[in-house]
């Protein structure tokens, strides 16, 4: 008989559509013989200056010393995480990317006959670990799209209003990829105070270090009474370390404690623990990169209108626009001109591109490039 691995998976794992990552320069260099320095990507929301100058000497100087494993626990950039955030280190928990921690969340918390609440045009991560730990995934539907606040932002009472008994995880991301918009501290709180204690509530802020509004709420002011609180953040998006891979958890020394149980030995390695800690102390470069960031996105909110196009306003790097049309074949249409974009129809938004703000030379070049690609 022939033997079929399919169906010997795990159910979730038979149904699971795998994560879709930005097409890489060089692959769109080799498709289309463009000089990969010519090329323009705008999809995967990093960086466009780079990691600081100072993040990228720490990690070359870290891989000399490569055939060493690294410290397992992270220990410096905890206790720097943990100065940074007035916590204790043992309520951090260092991830290969902050991906690994929303994975770790997963595995130590959900199984089979338990369910994770997130909202429809959430990212697509909490899926997948809901999928690969067996679980139920609870879908929220969205604020509308003409909501004057957060057009298909997250609704946390629709969110709060599918937890029940068997909810082990709620994923907030705040700002949410790939929408841009985000929760505010009347709506965090209240989701909070409703979600009961069985539950966790993960709040993802991976993009929260870009945001300017002197009202989005920094979830960690909420850890000391909830206990059930887990805060993620991220070293790939403005502190542009995304090859590198480290993010964190902020939590209850006891969830930590349960999260470095099950996270691999060894999960972050040498040259991103360096890397994250001198990316950390170099707040001049953070705050020169929100500030082009900021004016990045205004940049592109304007350029997109003056095509006639509607974006969705956001406060992270990258901006999801509706292009009236199949934003697929708009993106299929922008690879040869050199400038890679984001689909999101596997975030159900199937109309929208999402553009990750560059330099203003890049964001220019995507402008007019969308401006020829929609004319045509
Ligand atoms: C990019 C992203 C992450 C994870 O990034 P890592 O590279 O794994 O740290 C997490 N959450 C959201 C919402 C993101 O967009």
């Amino acid at each position: 008989m022939a033997c079929d691995p399919y169906s010997l998976a795990l159910p979730g794992i038979q149904g699971l559509a795998p994560y879709e990552p930005g097409k890489p320069i060089e692959t769109l260099a080799r498709e289309y013989g463009l000089a990969p320095d010519s090329i323009v990507k705008l999809a995967s929301n990093e960086n466009p200056r780079g990691p600081s100058p100072k993040a990228l000497e720490a990690a070359q100087q870290a891989v000399a010393s490569c055939h060493r494993y690294p410290d397992g626990n992270g220990t410096e950039l905890r206790e720097t995480l943990a100065a940074r955030h007035s916590v204790e280190p043992d309520a951090i928990t260092l991830g290969n990317g902050s991906n690994d921690v929303l994975d770790l969340v997963a595995r130590t918390f959900l199984a089979p006959g338990r369910n994770a609440v997130f909202s429809r045009h959430a990212f697509a991560v909490y899926p997948i670990v809901t999928a690969i730990a067996g679980a139920e995934a609870r879908v929220a539907e969205p604020l509308p799209s003409d909501d004057p606040g957060a057009p298909y932002g997250h609704d946390v009472d629709a969110m709060a209003a599918l937890v029940d008994a068997d909810t082990r995880v709620v994923f907030v991301a705040n700002p949410n990829n790939p929408t841009g918009t985000w929760v505010d501290g009347d709506a965090l709180a209240r989701l909070l105070a409703r979600v009961p204690d069985h539950a966790i509530v993960v709040v993802d802020e991976a993009y929260a270090e870009c945001v300017e509004a002197s009202d989005f709420p920094q979830a960690m002011q909420w850890l000391p009474d909830h206990p059930s609180l887990v805060v993620t953040r991220s070293f790939s998006k403005i502190f542009g370390l995304a090859g590198l891979r480290c993010g964190c958890a902020v939590s209850s020394r006891a969830i930590a404690d349960l999260l470095n149980r099950v996270r691999h030995p060894f999960n972050v390695n040498t040259a991103a623990l360096a890397a994250a800690e001198a990316a950390l102390a170099d707040e001049a470069f953070m705050a020169e990169s929100v500030a082009i960031n900021s004016a990045g996105l205004a940049q592109l909110e304007s350029g997109f209108r003056a095509l006639g196009l509607t974006p969705i306003p956001s406060v992270a790097n990258f901006v999801s626009v509706d292009v009236g049309r199949p934003g697929q074949a708009v993106f299929e249409s922008l690879l040869p001109r050199g400038v890679i974009v984001r689909p999101v129809g596997g975030y159900e938004l199937p109309n929208h591109l999402r553009v990750t703000v560059g330099t203003a030379q890049e964001n220019e070049r995507v402008l007019e490039a969308m401006a020829e690609v929609l004319s045509a």
